[in-house]
C-alpha cells in the first residue's frame, strides 16, 4: 500500500516535473518567436518608413523609371535574406520564419495551407488577429506564432498594383504576375514564425527520467530502512506482546508476567500499557480465587441445611402416615358407631309412634266415656234449676249452676280433646258436601253474637252473596267458631270483624280483633296443642289451649292452612285460606 503511494507520488512529480519543463520550454519558444516577429516588423518598418522615403528621391535623379534593386527596395526581400544568415547561425535548428503571401512575389514567400487561411480569415475580418500555439509539422513539434505583416498603403501599389505602373526591372526580375493587383488597406502577408520545440521537449524528457531514476532509487532505499525499521522497532515488540497475550490466555499461572520491548515510542507505551492490563488481571484473579472459595463454604453450608431440612421433613412425612393410619381407625369405627346409634334411633321411633298411637286412642276412648255421665250432670242440672224436681233456695240455684256451668265446660273440653285425638290418629273423615260457605260462615258468626254483646264489643261480618264449596262444612264450621271465639274471648274493647272473598280457588276469610295481640315472641306457639299464654294480665286461662291447634289440622285436612299477623296491644288478624273443593281422597298430610 505504502509502496503504491509511494509510486503514485513519484509518478506525479516525474510528470508534473516533464510538464513544467515543457512549459518552460514552450514559454521561452514563445519568447524567442516574439523576438523575431518584432524583429521583422522592425525590419519592414524601417524600410516602408526610413530607407525608402529617404533613398528613393536619390535614386530617382540617378536612375530610370525602371530601375528595381530589392535589396532596398523590398522589405521581404530583406527579411528573407536575414533569415538565411539566421538559419547560417542556428544551423539544424529548424527555426522557421516567413513573411507568407498569397501570390507571393517569391515562392519562398508564398503562404502554406494554414497561413493562407489564416490571411483569409484576416481580410474577412477586417481587422488584425494573431494566433499562437503547438502544431505537429512533419511529425515534430513546434511552437507558431501567426501575425500581421504588411498592410498595403498607397506607396506600396507602386510595386503591387498594376504592373504596367511598376519599374521594368520589377516586372523583368519576378513577372507580372506575382504580387500584382493588391488595394489600400489589404493584409497582404503575415508573419509566421515557428520555433522546434523537440529539443526541448526531449530535453524534459530527459530530466523527467534522471529524476524518476533518482525517486525510484529513493524509493527503494527508505523502503528498505523503513521495513528493517518496522521489523525491529513494531513488529517484534508486537509480537512479543501478543505472545505474552496468548500465554496468560491459556494459563492463568502467567497472570501478572511482564513484557520488556524497546522500540517506536508508541510501541514503548503499548508495552507499559501492556504490563499495567496484566498487573490488574492478576488483582483480578487473585480476588476471584478468594470469592469463588468464600462462595463454596458459603454453598456448602446452605447444602448442609437444606439436608438436615430434607431429614426432618422425611421425619414428619413418616409421622403423618402413622396418623392417617389412626385417622382412619377412627373413622371406621365412627360410622360403626353411627350405625348402631341410627338403629337405636329407628327402633325408639317405632317405639314412640306405637306410644302415640296408644295414647291417642287413649285419650279418643277416655273421651267417650266421659262425655256420657257429663251429659247426665249438665241435663240433672237443668232439671233442678227449671224447678221440676221441687223448689230450690237461692244458695242451692247459685251451687246447681256452678255444677251446670262446670259440666258445660268440661264437656267442651272433652269435645275438643276428642276431636284433636280424631286427627290425630287419622280417625277422622272428612264428609265431602257441596254447600254454601259465606251462609256457613254467617251462622256460625252470628252464633258468637250474644257473648259479642255480653262483653260490649262490635261483632260484624262481611261476605260474598254466596260461595258455593265443595268440602266439609262441619270442619269449616269448627274452623271460623274457634278463630272467631277467641277474638271475642280476648277482646275486651272495640271490635271483631269477620271478612271473606274468593282468591282463585280459594276461599280466604279474614278474623280481625281489637284485642290484646300476640307478641313476636309467641306467635309460633300458638297453634302448639295445650299452649295458652299465662301473661299476668291475662288472669285466668279461659280455654284448654287446644282452639287453634284443631283449627290448624282441620284447615290442613281440607287442603288449606292458617296464618296470623299481630301487634303486642293493638290487635290481630288471623286469616284462613281454604280450597273451594277439597282433596277427595280423604287423607290428609301428617305432621
Ligand atoms: P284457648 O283455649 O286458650 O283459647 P287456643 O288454642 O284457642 O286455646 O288459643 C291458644 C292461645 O292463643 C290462647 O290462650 C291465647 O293466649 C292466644 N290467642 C288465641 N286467639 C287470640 C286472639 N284473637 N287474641 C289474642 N290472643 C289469642
Amino acid at each position: 500500500m505504502a509502496v503504491v503511494a509511494f509510486a503514485v507520488s513519484a509518478a506525479i512529480v516525474v510528470l508534473g516535473v516533464r510538464q513544467a519543463m515543457r512549459d518552460y520550454a514552450l514559454e521561452e519558444a514563445r519568447e524567442k518567436a516574439e523576438i523575431i516577429a518584432a524583429r521583422n516588423l522592425a525590419v519592414h518598418d524601417y524600410f516602408t518608413h526610413e530607407l525608402k522615403p529617404s533613398v528613393f528621391p536619390l535614386s530617382r535623379g540617378t536612375q530610370g523609371d525602371d530601375y528595381f534593386d530589392p535589396r532596398w527596395m523590398s522589405s521581404s526581400y530583406a527579411v528573407r535574406g536575414m533569415q538565411d544568415y539566421f538559419n547560417e547561425r542556428f544551423e539544424g535548428e529548424d527555426f522557421y520564419l516567413k513573411d507568407a503571401a498569397i501570390n507571393a512575389r517569391s515562392p519562398r514567400n508564398e503562404a502554406d495551407a494554414i497561413e493562407a487561411a489564416f490571411l483569409a480569415e484576416m481580410n474577412e475580418a477586417g481587422q488584425l488577429l494573431t494566433r499562437s500555439g503547438v502544431r505537429e509539422i512533419d511529425g515534430k513539434p513546434f511552437f507558431y506564432v501567426m501575425r500581421d505583416g504588411e498592410r498595403m498603403i498607397e506607396e506600396c501599389l507602386v510595386c503591387h498594383g498594376d504592373p504596367a505602373d511598376a519599374p521594368a526591372d520589377l516586372v523583368a526580375s519576378y513577372g507580372a504576375e506575382r504580387s500584382f493587383g493588391r488595394k489600400v488597406g489589404d493584409f497582404s502577408s503575415v508573419v509566421s514564425i515557428r520555433v522546434p520545440l523537440a529539443d526541448a521537449y526531449a530535453s524534459a524528457d530527459r530530466t523527467a527520467g534522471v529524476l524518476s531514476g533518482w525517486l525510484i532509487a529513493a524509493m527503494l532505499v527508505t523502503f528498505a530502512g523503513v521495513t528493517v525499521y518496522n521489523r525491529r522497532a513494531v513488529v517484534a515488540p508486537i509480537k512479543s506482546v501478543r505472545d505474552q497475550a496468548r500465554a496468560i490466555a491459556s494459563d492463568t499461572e502467567v497472570v501478572g508476567a511482564e513484557v520488556s520491548i524497546t522500540g517506536a515510542r508508541e510501541i514503548e507505551q503499548l508495552g507499559e500499557a501492556f504490563n499495567e492490563m496484566s498487573h490488574r488481571l492478576k488483582q483480578l484473579v487473585d480476588s476471584l480465587e478468594d470469592r469463588v472459595a468464600e462462595r463454596t463454604e458459603d454453598l456448602e453450608m446452605t447444602n448442609e441445611e437444606l439436608m438436615n431440612q430434607v431429614a426432618e421433613r422425611e421425619a414428619a412425612e413418616d409421622l403423618l402416615v402413622k396418623q392417617a393410619e389412626e385417622l382412619e381407625r377412627y373413622h371406621f369405627q365412627l360410622e360403626e358407631l353411627v350405625e348402631q346409634r341410627t338403629k337405636q334411633l329407628e327402633e325408639a321411633n317405632e317405639e314412640l309412634l306405637a306410644a302415640t298411637r296408644a295414647k291417642d286412642l287413649f285419650m279418643a276412648n277416655m273421651s267417650h266415656e266421659l262425655r256420657t255421665p257429663l251429659n247426665s250432670v249438665i241435663g240433672f242440672g237443668d232439671v233442678l234449676l227449671s224447678g221440676l224436681a221441687g223448689p230450690l233456695t237461692e244458695e242451692q240455684q247459685r251451687q246447681i249452676q256452678m255444677i251446670r256451668d262446670s259440666g258445660r265446660h268440661l264437656l267442651e273440653l272433652v269435645d275438643e280433646v276428642l276431636d284433636l285425638s280424631r286427627i290425630e290418629t287419622g280417625g277422622d273423615r272428612i264428609d265431602v258436601d257441596t254447600f254454601d260457605a259465606a251462609a256457613t260462615i254467617a251462622k256460625a258468626v252470628r252464633s258468637l253474637e250474644p257473648a259479642a254483646e255480653n262483653k260490649g264489643i262490635t261483632l260484624s261480618y262481611k261476605l260474598p252473596d254466596s260461595v258455593m264449596m265443595r268440602s266439609d262444612e262441619r270442619k269449616l264450621r269448627q274452623i271460623v267458631l274457634n278463630i272467631v271465639g277467641n277474638a271475642v274471648k280476648f277482646t275486651d274493647v272495640g271490635a271483631v270483624t269477620v271478612v271473606g272473598r274468593v282468591l282463585r280457588d280459594d276461599f280466604v276469610i279474614a278474623v280481625s280483633d281489637t284485642g290484646p295481640g300476640i307478641s313476636d315472641a309467641h306467635i309460633d306457639d300458638i297453634f302448639q296443642v295445650f299452649w295458652q299464654f299465662s301473661g299476668a294480665d291475662r288472669g285466668k286461662p279461659r280455654g284448654a289451649g287446644l282452639g287453634l291447634a284443631i283449627a290448624l289440622r282441620m284447615a290442613e285436612v281440607l287442603g288449606g292452612t292458617i296464618s296470623v299477623r299481630s301487634e303486642l296491644g293493638s290487635g290481630s288478624t288471623f286469616e284462613v285460606v281454604l280450597p273451594l273443593a277439597a282433596p277427595t281422597d280423604g287423607t290428609h298430610p301428617q305432621e
